[in-house]
């Protein structure tokens, strides 16, 4: 091997580009190899839920972001002025959908102000890119990983491309190479779920009479799902009659017509084609998202359907909980049972999304006794504990890792909050942007901050007017908590996440 680099990422897509900053933050060297030679132009995700976007907005990307929106709301309010209202525009009283019951509500949420935001994966990956450019992080493309062979000390990883094929040397690699991940089958990584059963579209179709599919939203019918037009000729369809017979096929006009005409019941036809894709609703979950220095993110370590998007949000926190966790453990500063927290901590929140999804798929099924529990479920989302707990679930808001403590906000993502300490004001967010940990500090003369700022250089600490004191990750999970004065639990926070206890029993003094 002629080159050695500590981390192969393979894949750029966004949750591989999302792996590589959080890396190349923690200090450690990433290369990323990416088949495709430009960035793909599918229409997949046309929305980013809150815990994906707020990764994003931690390393810088919170303006692009605000900006994406604003044309995207822009063209939302010229459909709607042609369409009619769908309550996935701005302004609405409604966030989100499950099972296309578009009927969570900002005000039953506890944290209205972490939401969706409607920006497509285009431009997610555009911003990711632009952050990985300005940071230095080496993407390779027209790099089509074809072997890796894992050693005791690192792994070799090949490559074929048409300026020749190529071979590095790295410490680990992590696979984020999308749901056929050739990452996880040649790992050996077991990918167990259920079959497709069903074909879901998303086009963009010019219709000769749209008018016969209006009103906008999701549209429930004996023959399946749809919904046209919440932006410009946008359509996407649930086909319950079976999976693909060939999903290499390419979509064809026709198909979607008589697919369209087969769901909607409406006499329409298809005049232009402008796009068309074809999903599953394939569901898998691999069984680990380690093996030895092969790791997992994004698709490549679960699928589902993409009704609902979740799958992008999904990913790009499993690239935030990872990536400085693998740093630390390149630099050498904590041992590598740290990634198995990886698995530990992210796995269980995938299995909750499969499940929600399925149970998403259960109740949009044509049939009556699928209708009938679907509206028992749009029932009891009139109480305010159901609609918060569906609106949870579907934004993510609901993860919180078992960190085995008793405090609420422990092991929870925190959001971004006004931060007001005694050099002024600022944003938690604006703090984290180095990839750093933070102490917020409300004990009195600095206790908790002297104790950290002893140990690590990793942990930014900040005294702040009002607690609790809080110890958090660089992937904002809270660490640890506790009322003003109190220190208790904090020194062992710091050994289990950022400091290791040597074998006497003694503490790392410092880093780097
Ligand atoms: C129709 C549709 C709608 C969706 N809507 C939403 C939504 O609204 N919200 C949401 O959150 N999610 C949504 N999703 C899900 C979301 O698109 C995916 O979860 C997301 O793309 C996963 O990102 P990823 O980086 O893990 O994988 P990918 O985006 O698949 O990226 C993988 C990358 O790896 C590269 N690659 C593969 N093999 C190799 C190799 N051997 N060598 C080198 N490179 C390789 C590929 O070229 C690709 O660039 C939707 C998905 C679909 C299909």
């Amino acid at each position: 091997m002629e080159e050695h680099v500590d981390v192969v990422v393979v894949g750029a897509g966004p949750v591989g580009l999302l792996a590589a900053i959080e890396l190349t933050l923690g200090g450690v060297r990433v290369l990323v190899l990416e088949r495709l030679v430009t960035p793909s132009m599918v229409s997949k995700a046309l929305g980013i839920g809150p815990l994906g976007s707020e990764a994003m907005q931690r390393r810088g990307m919170a303006a692009a972001i605000t900006a994406a929106e604003e044309r995207i709301f822009a063209a939302m309010k010229k459909s709607t002025e042609q369409n009619g209202p769908d309550a996935r525009g701005r302004g609405t009283r409604f966030s989100g959908h499950f099972a296309g019951l578009t009927l969570i509500r900002k005000d039953a949420q506890k944290e209205p102000e972490r939401r969706a935001h409607p920006v497509d994966q285009q431009a997610v990956e555009a911003m990711l890119a632009d952050r990985a450019l300005s940071l230095g992080i080496e993407i390779h493309r027209e790099c089509d990983v074809t072997n890796f062979v894992q050693q005791a000390d690192g792994v070799d990883v090949a490559w074929a491309s048409p300026a020749g094929d190529g071979r590095i040397r790295c410490s680990y690699l992590v696979g984020c190479d999308g749901g056929r991940s050739s990452i996880r089958k040649m790992a050996g990584f077991d990918f167990p779920g259920t079959a497709p059963s069903m074909t879901m579209y998303n086009a963009v179709a010019e219709i000769d009479h749209p008018e016969r599919l209006l009103p906008s939203g999701w549209r429930r019918t004996s023959g399946g799902v749809f919904s046209y037009g919440f932006l410009p000729g946008r359509l996407v369809m649930l086909d319950f009659s079976g999976p693909p017979e060939d999903r290499e096929a390419p979509v064809t006009c026709e198909e979607i017509e008589a697919v369209l005409r087969r769901v909607s019941g409406a006499d329409v036809r298809v005049k232009a084609l402008e796009s068309g894709s074809r999903w599953t609703d394939n569901t898998r979950l691999a069984d680990t998202y380690r093996r030895g220095r092969v790791l997992l993110a994004g698709d490549a370590a679960h699928i589902h359907t993409p009704f609902g998007g979740q799958g992008l949000s999904l990913g790009l926190v499993d690239a935030a909980n990872l990536g400085w966790k693998l740093a630390a453990v390149i630099r050498g500063q904590m041992p590598e049972s740290l990634l198995d927290t990886y698995t530990a901590e992210r796995r269980p929140v995938a299995e909750a999304v499969l499940a929600n999804t399925r149970a998403q798929m259960a109740i949009l099924r044509p049939d009556p006794q699928s209708g009938a529990m679907r509206d028992i479920i749009a029932n009891l989302m009139q109480f305010d504990d159901v609609n918060r707990f569906i609106g949870e679930i579907m934004s993510g808001l609901s993860t919180r890792y078992d960190l085995g403590s008793e405090r609420d906000e422990v092991g929870r993502l925190i959001g971004d909050r006004p931060v007001s300490h005694r050099d002024g004001e600022g944003s938690l967010y604006d703090l984290m942007q180095d990839g750093m940990g933070v102490l917020l500090d409300a004990s009195t003369e600095g206790k908790a901050s002297r104790l950290v700022a002893a140990s690590t250089l990793r942990i930014r600490c900040v005294a702040v007017d009002a607690g609790p004191s809080m110890l958090i990750r660089p992937d904002a999970c809270v660490a640890w908590a506790e009322e003003e004065n109190s220190i208790d639990g904090l020194e062992e926070a710091l050994h289990r996440w950022f400091i290791p206890r040597l074998d006497d029993g003694s503490r790392l003094r410092s880093e780097q």
